[in-house]
């Protein structure tokens, strides 16, 4: 008898997977936790009903969350993850030469344990990096009393939803930005706007409160069903988001990153907007 598990993420439409095996499920401390081999995208993770992360899509997301402000920033020295307890965004973080720190605050230590398991190659070692330090807490109290401070802040977390819901308030990118260097970006992971658009939409005018520049880019993620999804960007310096195509292109060859999605044309383009995408975060 075919197994299929939805996602419910939204309650009146989804995607569904044919299931091969579940390999994990689970209530950890914070969110529901499942890992199956689906057979259409290989091994798939999904927190409290949400897919998180594919084995057949996960470079598009990780590579465009990773490599879009690491590119537009000059040389990226001190990196903060927020989530991303898969170790795709630090894998690809870690590609960077520059990188000599890379923070990854992940509240549930069960999705690292877990993603180790069954997902060795998203974090391709990265866990075990020296310029790795690993912090089990909850972001928002993390960027509220750390002293450190740093390039870039990539909030690879889940939807508001759950211990995620936590990351998307106006207290939570204050303290942010906070940590932020001079020239410094934070980039979050906020949803697809054609469903969720009234989270980018509240995400993008804290924003416009808090920072100088801020937008957010775009890619076509197929398994974050809906059409495009959005990353959220702010920074107290446009001039990062405006790098040029020639500065970003030198270096991506200079750092010699292997992708599969990621280009500096690419880059250069997430930043163009559907009208409604434009109308959401700008009024
Ligand atoms: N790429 C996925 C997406 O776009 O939905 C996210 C993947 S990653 C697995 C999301 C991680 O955020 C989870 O491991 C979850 O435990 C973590 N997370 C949720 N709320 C958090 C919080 N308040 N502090 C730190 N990590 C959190």
């Amino acid at each position: 008898m075919t197994r299929w598990i939805e996602e419910t993420l939204f309650p009146h439409w989804g995607q569904r997977f044919c299931v091969g095996k579940v390999l994990f499920e689970d209530k950890t401390e914070h969110q529901h936790l499942v890992i199956f081999e689906s057979t259409s995208h290989g091994r798939v993770m999904m927190l409290d009903g949400a897919v998180q992360v594919t084995l057949a899509d996960e470079f598009v997301y990780h590579e465009m969350m990773s490599h879009v402000p690491l590119f537009a920033l000059k040389e990226p020295k001190h990196v903060l993850v927020i989530g991303g307890g898969d170790g795709g965004i630090l894998r690809e973080v870690l590609k960077h030469p520059s990188v000599k720190q890379a923070v990854l605050c992940e509240i549930d230590r069960t999705v690292i344990d877990m993603s180790l398991k069954y997902f060795p190659e998203i974090s391709a070692g990265a866990f075990d990096d020296k310029r790795t330090d690993v912090r089990i807490e909850d972001g928002v109290k993390l960027v509220a009393e750390t002293h450190g401070r740093f390039d870039a802040i990539l909030v690879d977390s889940t939807d508001p939803v759950g211990p995620g819901s936590v990351l998307f308030t106006k207290g939570f990118y204050a303290s942010c930005r906070r940590c932020l260097n001079k020239g410094g970006v934070l980039v979050t992971q906020n949803g697809v706007p054609f469903m969720q658009g009234a989270e980018l939409k509240q995400s993008m005018s804290y924003f416009r409160e808090l920072f100088e520049d801020s937008t957010c880019y775009l890619a076509a993620v197929p398994t974050y069903a809906g059409g495009q999804m959005a990353f959220g960007w702010a920074s107290n310096d446009h001039k990062v988001r405006t790098a040029k195509l020639a500065d970003i292109r030198e270096r991506f060859m200079a750092a010699a990153i292997a992708t599969k999605y990621y280009t500096p044309a690419v880059h250069k383009a997430a930043f163009a907007l559907p009208a409604f995408v434009d109308r959401l975060i700008t009024n």
